[in-house]
C-alpha cells in the first residue's frame, strides 16, 4: 500500500492536508510533537469518512529519533511504503534579530529545515526504489520575500525552497517531484496571534486563506496529473505582493 506521511498532520494546514490526501485514499500518517488529542480527533474523522490513518508522534527536529520511528515503522509494514511526503511542521518564534535568542534561532531553523532533511533522507530511499515519490514542502511567503521579524524563520523557509528546487533536479529521472507551497497568511492557530483586521487589507482577496484551499494545492500536487510540474514554488496568498 502507498501511503502519505504528513509532519505536523495534527493541526492547522497539516490536519487539512491529512483529510484531503485520506479522502483521494491514501492511508495517513499523522506526524505532530505534543498534540495527542488533536492528532486523535484527525484520525477519528478520517476513520468516520471511511479512510485509513495511523497516528506517528515523534519532534521533527530530532534526527536520531525520526530515524527511529521510520525505521520501525518500515519494518513493520514490509510491503507498503510512503509515496507521498508533505514536510508541513513547523513553528514561528518571531523577534527583531537583535534581539533574537540563540534558542529562538536555532529551534525554528531545526523544525522546519532540519526535520525537512531527516525525514526526506529516510523516506526518499524507497521512493528510489518504487521508482515512484511525491514531495511537497511547506514553506512561506516569507522566505520568498524576507519578513521583518522573522530572519529565522524566513532563512528556514528560503533554505527550504533552496534544498526542494535542488533535490527536484536529483531525483527528477526516477519519477519523484519536489515542490513547494508557499502560503500567505492561513487561519490557523499560527496567525491567531496576529492584527487581522489591519493585516487584510494588504491583502488583494481581502481575507486571510483557509487550511483547506492550501491542502487542495498539497493534494493535486501529490497527483498523477502533476507528474510534469518538479522544483517549483507555487504561493498561495490571496494575491500579496511577493
Ligand atoms: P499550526 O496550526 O501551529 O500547526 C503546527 C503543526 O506542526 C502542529 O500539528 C504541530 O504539532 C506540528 N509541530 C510543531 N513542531 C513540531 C515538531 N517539532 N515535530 C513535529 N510536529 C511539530 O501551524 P500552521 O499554520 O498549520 O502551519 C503549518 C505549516 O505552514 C508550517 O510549516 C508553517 O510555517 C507554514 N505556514 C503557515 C502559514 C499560516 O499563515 N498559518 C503561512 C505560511 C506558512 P504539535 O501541536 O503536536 O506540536
Amino acid at each position: 500500500m502507498k501511503y502519505a506521511l504528513v509532519t505536523g498532520g495534527s493541526r492547522g494546514i497539516g490536519r487539512a492536508i491529512c483529510l484531503k490526501l485520506a479522502e483521494t485514499g491514501y492511508p495517513v500518517l499523522i506526524n505532530f510533537k505534543s498534540g495527542k488529542k488533536e492528532a486523535e480527533s484527525v484520525k477519528s474523522e478520517i476513520e468516520a469518512k471511511g479512510g485509513t490513518a495511523e497516528l506517528f508522534p515523534f519532534d521533527v527536529s530530532d534526527g536520531t529519533v525520526a530515524d527511529n520511528m521510520l525505521d520501525a515503522w518500515m519494518e513493520k509494514h514490509p510491503d507498503d511504503h510512503i509515496a507521498v511526503l508533505v514536510n508541513n511542521a513547523g513553528i514561528r518564534l518571531d523577534n527583531s534579530m537583535i534581539f533574537m535568542q540563540n534558542e529562538q534561532w536555532h529551534s525554528v531553523l531545526d523544525i522546519t529545515l532540519n526535520g525537512f532533511f531527516y525525514i526526506t533522507r529516510r523516506v526518499l530511499k524507497s521512493m528510489l526504489i518504487k521508482r515512484w515519490g511525491r514531495i511537497i514542502n511547506v514553506a512561506s511567503l516569507s522566505g520568498i520575500k524576507g519578513l521583518p521579524g522573522q530572519t529565522n524563520y524566513s532563512a528556514a523557509k528560503a533554505a527550504l525552497i533552496g534544498a526542494s528546487k535542488a533535490l527536484a533536479q536529483e531525483v527528477g529521472a526516477r519519477n519523484i517531484t519536489v515542490n513547494v507551497v508557499a502560503p500567505g497568511f492561513i487561519e490557523t492557530d499560527m496567525t491567531k496571534d496576529l492584527d487581522d483586521q489591519s493585516l487584510k487589507k494588504l491583502i488583494p482577496a481581502g481575507r486571510f486563506g483557509k487550511p483547506q484551499e492550501v491542502a487542495d494545492l498539497v493534494v493535486f500536487l501529490a497527483s498523477a496529473q502533476a507528474a510534469y510540474i518538479t522544483g517549483e514554488v507555487i504561493s498561495i496568498n490571496g494575491g500579496l505582493y511577493t
